[in-house]
């Protein structure tokens, strides 16, 4: 059942555009995949979302686009370099490779191997930095690694922002970009990529314990918060405080979001309190000084770091999972409009009726200005709703042959399955009520 679902949605991501296995025509890349053309509407929507809620409608909080590739010094400053590590093991008969904390996963793996007897090999420390070679000249190339976090490259420019805009602590920097990791075992779909995209914020503020409390909460309700309002199930969304033997050596607290995914809890996001390990650890390795100075006491203090930080690919992935309807022979997606790929789609009632395509291209064109709009003219009506259905459309149009006597299209809502007539002088005002 829990497999079935899953089934489900890889081949329905795969069917209709959301996500293809990466490089498939070559037999894949491990770890990898791309986004086709529903897939990438609707991440660019996630994203775009999660951007105007951090940025544009915040007055403490600015935006950044750092690079991919950083000086490598970076990485031993953030102790990437000596503990960006999981311990890894090896199954002695068919050399398949684990994380050795994912007890889960090895204990079916031995079942892989009937009633033999499996072996191990010891927990090495494998680190997870993927590394690249920089430089033009063969065998004078640099070291360096692609980002395995996209903190690192706030941290490094926290003075830069602080001197070049008029932010004052508390304040916070939002980030979205890739980072790559060199995963063990890459898998559960997206859900561990090798290559995947986090959106952030570090938020910077008084080193206080008050303060630290305060915002840590503050950062904990508002992301649960969002998720909530982009319509996800509440019942499938829980915290998880990390224990203290979890929580790396600088951290005053962490908590996981959580989603219940067919294959158990799994965290989606975290909101960890740094304290202020990034930027005395940067200031240590790059010399430069990154202190803030305080106007009332004049003493010069380091901010403290409250991150919030999601997978965008996880984001995706379980916003997809919510969404899946299955009732009554009909499959469909209920995303929140905001997030659906396309918010309309047009039909002309049949195909090979100039008429009636005239009139629904109309519709379309005038349309499109202001949102996504998918066509189609193949095939009949209902196989058209069901496409549509299944990548979340939320409204579908068509013009039939009324249409060309009374100026009205039939409007059918992808919840409900429920269709209604609508003027066609009133449809942008039907559509832009209904879409927030
Ligand atoms: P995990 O324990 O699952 O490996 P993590 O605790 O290492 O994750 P963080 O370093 O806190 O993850 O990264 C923040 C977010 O980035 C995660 O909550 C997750 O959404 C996303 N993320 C991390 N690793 C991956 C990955 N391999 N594939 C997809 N998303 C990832």
């Amino acid at each position: 059942m829990i497999n079935d679902l899953m089934d489900k949605i890889v081949a329905l991501c795969k069917r209709r555009g959301f996500v293809y296995p990466g490089s498939e025509i070559y037999g894949g890349l491990a770890g990898t995949w791309d986004y086709g053309p529903a897939g990438a509407l609707m991440k660019k929507n996630l994203k775009d979302l999660w951007w105007k809620e951090m940025v544009q409608l915040r007055d403490d909080v600015v935006g950044l686009d750092g690079a991919i590739m950083m000086n490598p010094r970076a990485w031993e400053a953030s102790g990437h370099v000596e503990a960006f590590v999981d311990p890894l093991v090896e199954c002695k008969i068919c050399h398949q490779r684990f994380r050795a904390d994912k007890l889960e996963e090895i204990e079916e793996h031995t079942k892989n191997h009937g009633g033999m007897m499996v072996d191990w090999t010891e927990p090495e420390q494998f680190n997870l930095l993927v590394k690249a070679y920089l430089g033009v000249i063969e065998g004078k190339q640099s070291e360096i690694y692609l980002r395995g976090e996209i903190t690192n490259g706030v941290h490094v420019n926290f003075k830069n922002v602080m001197d070049s805009t008029r932010v004052k602590i508390p304040f916070g920097i939002a980030q979205i970009g890739k980072a790559f990791r060199n995963e063990i075992t890459p898998g559960n779909f997206t859900f561990r990529s090798r290559e995947f995209e986090q959106m952030e914020v570090q938020f910077y503020i008084k080193p206080v314990d008050e303060e630290g409390k305060k915002w840590f909460e503050y950062w904990k309700q508002n992301r649960m918060d969002w998720y909530l309002s982009l319509g996800m199930k509440k019942e499938n969304l829980r915290f998880r405080d990390h224990e203290d033997k979890e929580r790396a050596h600088y951290a005053k607290a962490a908590t996981d979001i959580e989603y219940n995914a067919p294959w158990g809890w799994q965290e989606f996001m975290g909101i960890h309190h740094r304290g202020d390990w990034d930027l005395s650890r940067h200031e240590k390795f790059s010399g430069q000084n990154l202190k803030v100075r305080d106007i009332e006491t004049n003493e010069e203090y380091f901010p403290w770091d409250i991150e919030t930080s999601a997978g965008v690919d996880r984001s995706f992935l379980f916003l997809l999972i919510d969404s899946y309807r299955a009732e009554g022979g009909r499959v469909w997606l209920q995303l929140d409009p905001r997030l659906a790929p396309y918010k309309v789609a047009v039909f002309p009632l049949l195909g090979n009726k100039p008429e009636l395509i005239d009139k629904a291209k109309k519709i379309f064109n005038d349309l499109k200005k202001d949102y996504m709009i998918a066509w189609d003219d193949r095939g009949n009506i209902g196989k058209r709703y069901a496409s549509q259905d299944e990548i979340g459309t939320p409204y579908c149009i068509t013009v039939d042959f009324d249409t060309l006597e009374d100026e009205s299209v039939t409007v059918r809502d992808r919840d409900s399955a429920k269709q209604e007539r609508v003027k066609i002088a009133e449809l942008k005002q039907y559509i832009m009520e209904r879409l927030r």
